[in-house]
């Protein structure tokens, strides 16, 4: 291992590090022994004004990505994000944070990886801390058809210079001893595919983040302000109404998750979501026991560890369409024996803490970022289980469509109307059946 000299850490440390005001060595140090009393708040709450450029509807991971890039990259100075309740209190405060790109078609390969690469170098771009923990993802097999499933995926990722691994029964044991390995388990491991770049990060972080460095190029959140209907004049929408007032807008961007299909019935669009609830669930705090995201596709249950040491897991949709935000026991019982089959160990763990997000599921599992048949009206939803993964490029490529009024390359396969072209992209090959994707 190579250590950096003392003259190399002292740059490090009092460097001005890029972005926002910065959170260097040097002011941590001044507000320790200043009993913090001179940290400002990391956003403004400014008021809302009556026109912007740009209105971005929800103040989830995905909007604040959309403001500070439009900000960052095009240069927009009148930039709205605009939230109906807290900034990354939807579902970006509610995932179980696995970021990873080993996707099979090469549509998502392109789009996935690009953001693995963002998330990459996120805590430096934002100089926000927003914890990137690499830490591998492993999709196990359970069966011969699984392992050759696995094995076909992790061709086409490499194909593309996407790192996989297929790891055998013997590599899935050293890799995750924790795992039942043995022939009697319930689900017998016949190996797994090992993305070792994919892992989690912090969600509340990326929400905050984001939100920090896109006020500081001067984007206006506005929060507890939700949207409550858009006029439209000429076939364009001109402005939003909200709870806090009109407000005119030269595009504005749909980003509101679970509550897409309510949003752009207000103007009068219907799209091809079914919306359900998804779980998760943490158990109380235990030493490391846990090093990699652990996801059985076949089982339908995942897990990881928090660096605080909880058990995070999560399975299946609870199958009915919802938008309540909580789920069923019966999704929680049945992950939590699904989980303890897997991993025996966790079988005398408390469990602390459980809810449920709403889910905008697409016809192909694919999600939808672009243009919508409204003038000026753009929408960027349908993320399905996957979503905070994607969150870096999703606000990266939106960005560009709402800046430029055309699809970044990335993003332009994902379009509204590849439902009615039958351009769907079904990465699962499940047809139009949300649970199956
Ligand atoms: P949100 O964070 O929900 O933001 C949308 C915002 O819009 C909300 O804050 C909401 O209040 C606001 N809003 C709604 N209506 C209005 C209105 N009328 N006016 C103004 N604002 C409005 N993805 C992964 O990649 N990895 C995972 O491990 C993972 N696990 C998950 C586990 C669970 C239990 C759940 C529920 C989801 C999981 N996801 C995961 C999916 C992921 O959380 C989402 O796809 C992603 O966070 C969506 O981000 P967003 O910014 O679009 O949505």
């Amino acid at each position: 291992m190579r250590l950096a000299q003392p003259k190399q850490i002292m740059i490090m440390f009092f460097m001005p590090r890029p972005g926002p005001r910065g959170y260097s060595f040097a002011t941590l140090a001044r507000q320790a022994a200043t009993g913090h009393a001179g940290w400002r708040p990391a956003w403004r709450t400014p008021a809302l004004r009556e026109a912007y450029d740009f209105v971005i509807v929800g103040g989830g991971g995905h909007g604040l990505a959309t403001a500070y890039y439009l900000a960052r990259h095009h240069g927009a100075r009148s930039v709205a994000v605009l939230e109906k309740g807290w900034i990354g209190g939807g579902n970006t405060g509610r995932n179980t944070t696995i970021v990873r790109s080993n996707y099979k078609l090469e549509i998502n390969q392109r789009f996935y990886d690009y953001s693995l690469g963002l998330w990459e170098t996120l805590t430096r771009e934002l100089n926000f801390n927003v914890m990137f923990s690499p830490r591998g993802v492993l999709f196990l097999a359970h069966s011969d058809s699984d392992m050759n499933a696995l094995a076909e995926r992790g061709d086409a990722m490499r194909l593309r210079g996407i790192d996989a691994e297929l790891l055998s029964l013997g590599d899935v044991r050293r890799f995750a001893p924790i795992l039942d390995c043995s022939p009697q388990a319930r689900f017998p491991i016949h190996g797994g595919l090992l993305q070792r770049r994919a892992g989690t990060a912090r969600h509340d972080a990326v929400a905050w983040g984001y939100a920090r460095a896109a006020d500081a190029l001067g984007v206006d959140i506005i929060q507890n302000c939700a949207v409550t209907g858009f006029d439209i004049a000429g076939g364009r929408t001109i402005a939003v109404r909200t709870t806090q007032g009109r407000v005119a807008a030269g595009r504005i961007g749909v980003v509101v998750a679970g509550a897409s299909s309510t949003v752009m019935a207000m103007a009068g669009l219907r799209l091809p979501i079914e919306t359900h609830l998804l779980q998760a669930f943490v158990s109380e705090p235990v030493k490391p026991m846990v090093h990699s995201v652990l996801l059985s596709g076949a089982v339908h249950c995942y897990l990881s560890q928090t660096d605080k040491g909880e058990i995070v897991l999560g399975g299946d949709l609870d199958f009915y369409p919802s938008v309540s935000q909580r789920g069923g026991l019966h999704r929680i019982e049945q992950v939590a024996a699904q989980a303890i089959a897997m991993v025996p160990a966790l079988g005398r763990l408390r469990m602390q803490r459980a809810w449920a997000g709403a889910m905008d599921m697409t016809m192909d599992g694919a999600p939808i970022i672009g243009a919508t048949p409204i003038e000026g009206l753009y929408l960027n939803g349908g993320w399905c289980y996957g979503g905070f993964k994607a969150t870096p490029a999703s606000g990266y490529t939106f960005a560009h469509t709402l800046a430029t009024g055309a699809p970044h390359p990335l993003n332009a396969p994902y379009s509204l109307d590849r439902f009615a072209r039958g351009a769907t992209i079904d990465e699962a090959g499940a047809g139009p059946t949300p649970h199956l994707h």
